[in-house]
């Protein structure tokens, strides 16, 4: 990886600022996560003179393992598809588990409305991650590791002013044209600016692992993530390569909170709980820490303004359960990307770019949220357990599961009429219907600390 004398040489140095050399570049961006290193590369390759900041050195541990198929259509066009898939499970669809169906749902990507993607990885996000970031440094983004920001400032006259507190360079000062905050859960610019909100409608946390020995589904389905609801929420189950498969639960803040041993021990608790899962890990051990992660349902006000654009979860995340993360990350990246450079080359051009930039993020957002928030209501787990495909509406609901949501119009409409169906469905169970609203209101006014990671 490239460190900072070759970031100079690139990006330039000149001027002074408190007794303090300036170094320049065109974009600055925070963070080699999916959503950085897509911003990153998408903006070299367009000729931009990049700055990457990573306060990690890659490989590092990331959650977020289960891919969905439309990140395909991006690997392929940052050219990175065949190295992932050689790191990668294949995915196939979802397995859905509950404690009051006597049966499995399983759900094939290849029943979408679109039968192009029948396919997602799984992957672990430590390689995933790196291969993103070096591809970014081989198209010419200068990569700097093992460095935080720790400052932004916008001087008013346009662009930004960056401090950084590396291993390699001590503290040093950018001057850029344009900064993507990319810093996902630690959403530096939300936080400085004071417009990260936690969402008012959700909130959940979650504790997990890998571990060695977990029973997996037989043959072409071996690669795909099974969901299983218990009565604090939900497990996934995603196999990844040499055996390890990644094991969490997502529940209320309010159960998380009630843990009075050891991470490994409460997961092992919480494990026994769901005894389709707890049957699966008969044999199981763990392969690594366990991790308590606090309630992280958030968005800021607004994802782009003078010389900044926020992409990822540096913008807002909602909820891992349909494995969207990832997928968003990337997708918002190359969005902003396109708003950065097409600003940059014509400054007139900056609110219509960011109008258009908004509109598609929220709209991919609130596709899935609708269904986030209802997920562990009865209504939603009857649907989706005895799925029927009345209008092609199963293949709609398959095509938001593989991330098909900013394309086809034909997805949009079968998914409304499919929300007329629960609307109605939960009307004629009234009482569990209202019972499970107030449980998740509840459980979203709670305020909740993150705890320390195990
Ligand atoms: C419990 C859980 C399970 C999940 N499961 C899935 C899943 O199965 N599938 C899926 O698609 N998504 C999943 N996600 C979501 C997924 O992890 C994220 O959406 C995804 O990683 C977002 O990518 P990003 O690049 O925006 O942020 P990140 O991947 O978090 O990258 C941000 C980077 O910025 C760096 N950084 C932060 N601050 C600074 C700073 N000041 N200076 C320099 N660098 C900085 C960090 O070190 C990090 O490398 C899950 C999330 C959670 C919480």
């Amino acid at each position: 990886m490239k460190n900072s004398t070759t970031a100079e040489s690139r990006a330039g140095t000149g001027g002074e600022r408190a007794g303090q050399d300036l170094l320049h570049c065109d974009v600055l961006v925070i963070g080699g996560g999916p959503a950085g290193s897509t911003a990153a590369a998408v903006l070299a390759e367009k000729g931009w003179r990049v700055v990457l900041i990573e306060k990690d050195r890659h490989p590092r541990f990331h959650i977020g393992e289960s891919l969905l198929p439309m990140n395909l259509p991006l690997f392929d066009s940052l050219g990175v598809r065949g190295e992932i898939e050689s790191i990668a499970m294949m995915k196939y669809g979802a397995e859905l588990c509950s404690p009051h169906h006597s049966w499995k749902q399983t759900f094939l990507f290849s029943d979408a409305l679109d039968k192009s993607w029948p396919h997602a990885y799984q992957v672990p996000r430590a390689a995933f991650d790196h291969i993103l970031l070096r591809n970014c440094a081989r198209k010419g983004a200068t990569v700097i590791e093992e460095c935080r920001v720790t400052n932004v400032e916008f001087p008013g006259t346009g662009g930004c002013v960056v401090a950084t507190d590396g291993k390699e360079h001590g503290n040093q000062v950018w001057e850029a044209r344009y900064l993507v905050d990319a810093s996902g859960r630690d959403t530096l610019l939300a936080t400085k600016l004071g417009i990260k909100r936690r969402n008012a409608r959700h909130s959940s946390a979650a504790l997990y692992g890998h571990f060695k020995g977990v029973e997996r589904l037989p043959g072409r389905d071996e690669g795909n993530i099974s969901i299983f609801w218990f009565e604090h929420g939900w497990f996934w189950q995603i196999p990844l390569q040499q055996g390890i498969t990644s094991v969490g639960a997502v529940c209320s803040p309010r159960y998380l909170k009630s843990r009075k041993v050891s991470p490994e021990d409460f997961l092992w608790e919480t494990i026994a709980l769901c005894p389709q899962l707890k049957s699966r890990m008969r044999d199981a051990r763990l392969a690594s820490p366990v991790t308590a992660t606090g309630n992280y349902s958030y968005q800021a006000e607004r994802m782009s303004g003078d010389s900044y654009v926020m992409v990822g979860d540096a913008y807002a995340f909602i909820d891992p359960v349909f494995s969207s993360g990832v997928f968003f990350a990337m997708n918002s990246a190359l969005l902003g990307a396109e708003t950065v450079d097409g600003t940059l080359r014509d400054p007139a051009r900056r609110k219509a770019l960011e109008g258009k930039f908004d509109r598609t993020v929220r709209r991919g957002l609130s596709s899935f949220s609708w269904f986030i928030y209802r997920m562990t209501s009865p209504a939603i787990r009857e649907l989706l357990m005895s799925p029927r495909n009345i209008f092609r509406v199963q293949e709609a609901l398959l095509s938001l599961l593989a991330g098909d949501v900013f394309r086809s119009r034909a997805v949009h409409a079968r998914l409304l009429f499919f929300k007329a169906v629960y609307y109605a469905k939960g009307a004629f169970s009234l009482r569990s219907s209202l019972s499970a609203w107030r449980n998740r209101r509840k459980a979203a006014r709670e305020a909740y600390q993150e705890p320390a990671a195990g």
